[in-house]
């Protein structure tokens, strides 16, 4: 089954790519959205995920192109940078299926900063 028959159409993050629900934006471009996670875990946390209907890193690293993959890694470090997040620092994270804890089922990047940010445990 490819991905874009098992990608739900109606999870959070697509209808936030098709405006039928807001979100507070601090970034986009053709293939890239980023906006502010409506639950925060730290001073600064933003969600950055591509356009395209990928369900998790697996997916997004076995069927998006090589562009589009550089693209979207290269606009989390602009967006992280953008922020003014690089000195002192910032995490970031994506998890993937239900060990890892991913609650959409639309691939995203999670950025943290704004503060020391504790250890990371399993
Ligand atoms: P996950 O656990 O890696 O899938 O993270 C999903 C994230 O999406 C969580 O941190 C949620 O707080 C966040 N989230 C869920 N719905 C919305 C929304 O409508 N706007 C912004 N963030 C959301």
């Amino acid at each position: 089954m490819t991905s874009e028959i098992r990608y739900d159409r109606d999870n959070v993050f697509a209808k936030i790519l098709r405006g039928e629900i807001p979100c507070d934006k601090v970034y986009e471009d053709d293939h890239v959205l980023a906006f502010r996670d409506i639950a925060p875990q730290a001073p600064v946390h933003v969600l950055v995920i591509p356009k395209g209907p990928y369900i998790s890193l697996a997916d997004f690293s076995t069927i998006a192109s090589p562009d589009e993959i550089a693209e979207f890694f290269a606009a989390v470090g602009k967006i992280a940078s953008d922020l003014g997040l690089d000195d002192p620092g910032y995490r970031i994270l994506a998890n993937h299926g239900s060990d890892g804890g991913q609650e959409v089922p639309h691939f995203h990047v999670h950025i943290f900063g704004g503060k020391k940010l504790g250890a990371m445990l399993p």
